[in-house]
This record gives structure tokens, sequence and C-alpha cells, in this order.
């Protein structure tokens, strides 16, 4: 058999963050009752003009300057004419020819290797309905989505996308950025960012492209990873049994974890567009540009490279923290309260980490406040718990949302170092391992006295200080 590569060009639709629709007055937030956020314009009816959204032109803007796009100063919106029951207008106001952002890039690393991901358009459009389909023969439409602005972003050709690991690496940047710049909530599972990869193989040293399918209605990075791979065993079994791909839409069954086809697309679809006479061209200043530059915050990369420089925390860990905007503001603010980098990295990166995991919770929705972790920090730093007890502490705090003094006072969990009573603790367990003591003594081995101190911990539930413990037990040890 062939050896065959994946090449995948990637259109994705992120929903913009605006408090209006895009074209009208009405609300711009998920969910709500059925039909109950819509106007005559995002219904379409007949004579309603539509009113552009100055802020979602602008999160265009921001994001083509954040993919290193060049700005279109006269960006126009088209008329793409197509019928479909969640497009009333018959219509979807959207930008053909002279999108805002056009040729730019967005830089990632896969498996430890930079590559760069090129990109051919960064346009505005305005999202359809919903159909329900529901089982039996009925069909539902909810307009609440009608006229929500929407980003589309669609990389170059020929694609620079060449594996299922690329592709996932380049949706996790991208909507890092999104949410970095907060153009967009980046939520995949509620459809406010929509990946849509096309997927074609070929033989490895070809140079020529193969028939594309594309793949709809992935909803995680997981699922457009899997769908990569399954197209890529699939076409190659097709091309190897001597058949031929079509190129068609194809959706993703998560459930069985592979495509289907939808619908087969010879040819491109014809749709008719042409200027949208109800709106004016824009005019993207320079100024205007220069003004959204400025308010530009630092993006992930910068940040991952602060975070090394100036934290010295390792690249691995700083590329995790700072995937997310909320996650590095996070670990941000615990650094400034406990001004110990390392420590705060290690309790975020580590049981923090496995704690939010657990529970399957966002950073935004941490019950332990960033100056209670740092606070935490601190007191093992200062000696007053140890990092054993730590570890208890930040389940309780996890728990109950106290603050860590509070449940160090409550529970008695401040470091014993009152030497008499830990040198009661040591006697006791040396007189409890008479065998242990003597094959250190008398055999040298010096092994096995970790073994001590870990009974002396134990005794002490953790509590007394470990220097001094280490002190005594060599002492008493001669
Ligand atoms: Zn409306």
């Amino acid at each position: 058999m062939s050896e065959y590569e994946v090449v995948v060009g990637m259109e994705c639709h992120a929903e913009l963050l605006t408090e209006s629709k895009m074209f009208c007055g009405c609300r711009n937030e998920f969910g709500g009752e059925p039909n109950t956020r819509c106007c005559p314009v995002c219904l379409g009816f007949p004579g309603a003009l539509p009113v552009m959204n100055r802020l979602a032109v602008e999160h265009v803007i921001r994001t083509a300057l954040a993919l290193n796009c060049q700005i279109t100063p006269n960006a126009k919106f088209d008329r793409k004419n197509y019928y479909y029951p969640d497009l009333p207008k018959g219509y979807q106001i959207s930008e053909y020819d002279f999108p805002i952002g056009v040729k730019g890039w967005l830089d990632v690393e896969v498996n430890g290797e930079a590559k760069r991901i090129h990109i051919l358009r960064v346009h505005l459009e305005e999202d359809t309905g919903k159909l329900f389909h529901v089982l039996g023969d009925e069909s539902y439409v909810d307009y609440n989505r009608s006229g929500v602005p929407l980003m589309e972003i669609v990389t170059d050709f020929p694609p620079d996308i060449r594996s299922s690991d690329d592709a996932r690496a380049y949706l996790a940047k991208l909507r890092a950025i999104l949410t970095y710049i907060g153009v967009c909530d980046g939520k995949m599972e509620e459809g406010s960012l929509r990946c849509e990869p096309n997927v074609s193989v070929r033989v490895v040293g070809s140079d020529t492209f193969g028939t594309k399918s594309e793949i709809k209605n992935l909803n995680s990075f997981r699922a457009v990873q899997r769908g990569i791979d399954y197209e890529l065993e699939r076409q190659a079994e097709v091309l190897e049994s001597g058949g031929r791909v079509i190129q068609e839409t194809r959706g993703w069954n998560d459930a069985k974890q592979i495509t289907f086809s939808q619908r087969s697309k010879e040819g491109a679809e014809e749709y008719r567009y042409f200027p949208e006479p109800d709106l004016v061209p824009l005019d993207i200043t320079e100024e205007w540009i220069e003004t959204v530059r400025a308010s530009m915050p630092e993006l992930p990369d910068a940040r991952k490279a602060r975070f090394i420089e100036q934290y010295g925390i390792s690249a691995y860990d700083a590329g995790l923290l700072t995937d997310s905007r909320a996650l590095s503001d996070y670990f941000e603010a615990v650094v400034k309260e406990s001004g110990d980098p390392k420590g705060s990295c290690n309790w975020v990166m580590g049981d923090l980490a496995r704690l939010q995991n657990a529970n399957g919770r966002d950073i935004t929705e941490c019950p332990v406040t960033p100056g209670d972790l740092a606070t935490m920090v601190q007191r093992i730093n200062d000696g007053m718990i140890t990092g054993r007890i730590a570890k208890t502490l930040i389940e309780e705090m996890y728990a109950t949302g106290s603050a860590p003094d509070v449940i160090i006072e409550e529970k008695g969990w401040k470091t014993v170092k009152d030497s008499g009573a830990i040198i009661e603790m040591v006697e006791k367990v040396f007189a409890e391992n008479p065998q242990i003591v003597a094959d250190i003594k008398e055999r040298g081995l010096t092994a096995k006295r970790g073994f001590l101190v870990g009974q002396v911990m134990k005794a002490s539930q953790g509590k007394a200080d470990p220097k001094e413990v280490n002190r005594l037990v060599d002492e008493k040890l001669g």
C-alpha cells in the first residue's frame, strides 16, 4: 500500500462578542426562548433596512491585525444569494471580493517544531437561524441566531496544515488569540466557534492535490483531530482500492467517531454575489486601524516569552498557562501576591489543575481566589505550614472556598517547630523500628533513613517541620 498524507484547508466561523446583532438592535446572546430575540431586520421583512454594527467591524479589524493580515480600507458587504428555511431573507449579507483582512499568518508549534499557517482572508457576515429536526418529519426554526455577527477565517492555498496535529495546534492557537483579544468566547460546544476542515489525501511525494471533502458539526478540538484522521484513512482506502474520492460535505458522528456523507458537492455553488445595495462600503482609516492596534492586549506568544523570561518557568508550563487568557491572568495575579513565580506555577499547574479537571471547571469558575492561593504559597515559604499539609489545605480551600489562614487555624495545621515535641516522635519511631535503625547504623544502609523521616512526618500528621525532623533523626543516628 502506498503511503498517504493528508492536506487540510480550514474554515472557522466565530460568533462575535457584541451586545447587539450585526444589522439590528436585537440582543446577541446565546440561548433564550426561541424567536424572542428578533425583529423585522433579522427576520428579513420586506423594506427593513440594515444598520452596521461598528464594534463587530472593529472586532474583525482587531482579529485581522492579530493574524498579521493586511486591512482592506474599502471593504464592502455583498449579498450571497441562496434559499434555506434558516435564512428568511433569501440571502446572507457577507463579504465577497473585498474582505476586511487578507493575507496573514499564524505561527504554531507542533510537537516542538515551529510552523507557519498562512491565512487567506478574515471577513464579516451574519449568522443564520437554527433548524431543529425532531424525530418524525417535523422541523422547527429559531431565528434568535439570525443576524448575529459572524467572522469567517479561512486558511490560504496551498494549505499548510498537513496533519491532524497541525490542525489541532492551529485551532488551539486561533481560539487562544480570539479569546485574548476579546472578540469571541471560543465555546465550541455552544457553537460560538465552529470549524470546518476541507480534507484531501495524496500519495506522499505527490505535488497534485486530491479531491476534498468538508467535515461539518465538529464541536471540539478532539473531534476535529479524529475527523481528519478518519478521513485520511477512509480516502486512502478508497484510492487504494482503485476508487475515486467524491467532493462532498460529510457530517461527524461523535458517538461512532466516524464521518458520514451528507450531500455531494460537484462544482462550486452559484451564489450570484452582488454588492449589498443597502450598505455603503466601509471606510477603514489608518487612524482607526492604529487606534485598534494601540489597544491590542499582549498576545499568547508574547506572553509566553515574557513568562519564561520574567518568571523563570519552563517553556512547557508557560505554554500551558498562556493557552487561555483567563488562566494566565489568574497565574499572574497569584504571582503578584505571593512573590514566588515558581511556587505559584507548581500549585496552579499541579494540585489546582487536578482539582479543576476532576470537577470539570474552567479557571473562571475556580473557587480558590488568586489571593488565597498566593497566601497559601506564602505560608509554605515562611514555614507556617509544610508542603504536605498544603496538599490537604488546597483541597479544603477548593471544597469550601474558605481562606487558608482560617482553615489552618481551625484545623490546627501550623507546623510543629518545637524540638521537644519532635524528639518525642523521633524516639517513638526509633523504638518501633529497631531493625531499620540497626540496618542503618550497623550495615550502613543509609537509604533507609528516609523511611524513618517519613514515619516521623506521618506521626506528626505532616505538621512537623521537615528540616527539624531531618536534623533530629540524624542526631539520633549519630
Ligand atoms: Zn433584529
